[in-house]
């Protein structure tokens, strides 16, 4: 019998190391292991290289290496980016701040948070192809405003959102913006003086980089609460001993990223539009999410009608293939993706959606293997769904599968 063959589609979820990042971060587990705030010669050198690496993400974000603040991630860079300006920003009457209804969970469950804590938080809608509502986030403005939180590109559908405009708009009111960059970063141009923002936040598994680590930028001026405290590191604003053979690891995935990075677009999405075309041909009854254009990449999110996402994703994995779905496996229920949903998609659609996030690893034979068994399982799927007439190859309503319509 053949090795099941083993295909990643599920690159915005994590990525894979570069050999290079992980041959970099060697010598700082062995050898110079030191910490950072030692003042001999072992500290000095890990100061030197962390200072090092500060000014290569700087570069690479158009920033100043005292702007660059190491995190444990995307995760930790959000939370330091909203609740450390919203703590700094109180105001007596209550604090304003606005962000969308795709955030990420790193970004929502923040500023629910917040809200519980006596922030005032309005949430901009998206339309159909998920952009973000401009005219809707310059009516949630108001004299209470103190943050805008937009991503820069979603993680589900891959829409690239209009920070720039958004953040002109805050700024002539003196907002501070922070985007979370995370899914973009690398993958298509960013720099912070074009965007107009303010914070900014990346993270290092989804540049193949290492787990645990990631980046706030803070504008030089912005007021900000630190999340931890203790120790003077990173300026003050995030105390803990620093992750030096993370943040080594995470510079060299930058510095590969962006040298990389136009190859790779195009690279990417050729693969991208190749999968996406096939399915798009070869599958009747599917249906493409988010803007076709404004997009990663690599991101292609589609609805299958009539199949159930969890079944296709056992399906395919039992062939090797790795992608995600329309639903989030969250405290043992299905949750319909709050992103599809804020699209107006409906549920049942929603269901029926996967996620495939092509990396630079990937290959045309990759892509190949996945049409030679996708169309089949869908197939295989939708025959045994009350709401498909495998006969007339098409979806029936509630009410003519209730008729009787399927009746053997
Ligand atoms: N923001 C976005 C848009 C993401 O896609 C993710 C990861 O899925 C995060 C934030 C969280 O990043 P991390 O996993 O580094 O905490």
């Amino acid at each position: 019998m053949n090795e099941m063959r083993s295909v990643y589609f599920d690159n915005n979820a994590t990525t894979p190391l570069y050999p290079e990042v992980l041959e970099a971060m060697l010598p700082y587990y062995k050898e110079a292991f030191g910490n950072a705030s030692s003042a001999h010669r072992a500290g000095r050198t890990v100061k030197a290289k962390i200072s090092e690496s500060r000014e290569i993400v700087a570069n690479a974000l158009g920033a100043s290496p005292s702007e660059i603040y190491f995190t444990s991630g995307g995760t930790e860079a959000n939370n330091l980016a909203i609740k450390g300006r919203a703590w700094a920003g109180r105001k007596a009457s209550g604090s304003g701040i606005i962000t969308s209804t795709i955030e990420h969970p790193a970004v929502l469950e923040v500023a629910k948070y917040l809200s519980k804590n006596g922030y005032e938080i309005s949430k901009a809608g998206v339309g159909p192809d998920a952009i973000v509502d401009i005219d809707a986030i310059g009516e949630a403005i108001n004299d209470n405003t103190i943050l805008i939180s937009v991503m820069h590109a979603n993680n589900e559908v891959g829409t690239i959102q209009p920070v720039k405009v958004i953040a002109a708009l805050g700024k002539e009111k003196g907002i501070t913006i922070h985007t979370d960059a995370v899914q973009s970063f690398c993958k298509i141009p960013l720099n912070v003086d074009d965007l107009g923002v303010d914070l900014l936040s990346v993270s290092g598994h989804k540049i193949n980089g290492p787990k645990g680590t990631g980046v706030l930028y803070i504008r030089k001026g912005t007021k900000m609460h630190p999340l931890a405290h203790g120790g003077h590191h990173e300026g003050g604003m995030r105390a803990g001993t620093e992750n030096v053979a993370g943040i080594v690891g995470f510079t060299k995935a930058v510095e590969i990223g962006i040298e990389s990075m136009e190859k790779n677009y195009q690279y990417v999405k050729t693969l991208r539009d190749d999968l996406e075309q096939r399915i798009l041909s070869a599958i009747p009854n599917t249906i493409l999410n988010g803007h076709r254009e404004k997009r990663l990449p690599g991101t292609v999110n589609i609805s299958f009608e009539c199949v159930e996402g969890e079944a296709l994703l056992i399906n395919l994995d039992m062939m090797g293939i790795a992608i995600s779905t329309g639903s989030a496996c969250s405290s043992g229920s299905l949750d319909p993706s709050h992103v599809l949903m804020a699209m107006g998609i409906p549920h049942e659609t929603i269901h029926g959606s996967l996620r495939f996030s092509i990396g630079h690893g990937n290959t045309k034979d990759e892509v190949d293997y996945v049409m030679t068994h996708l169309p089949r399982v869908i197939t295989m799927l939708r025959d045994i769904s009350p709401l498909w007439d495998s006969r007339e190859g098409r979806a029936i309503s509630l009410e003519e599968a209730e008729k009787g319509a399927r009746t053997i």
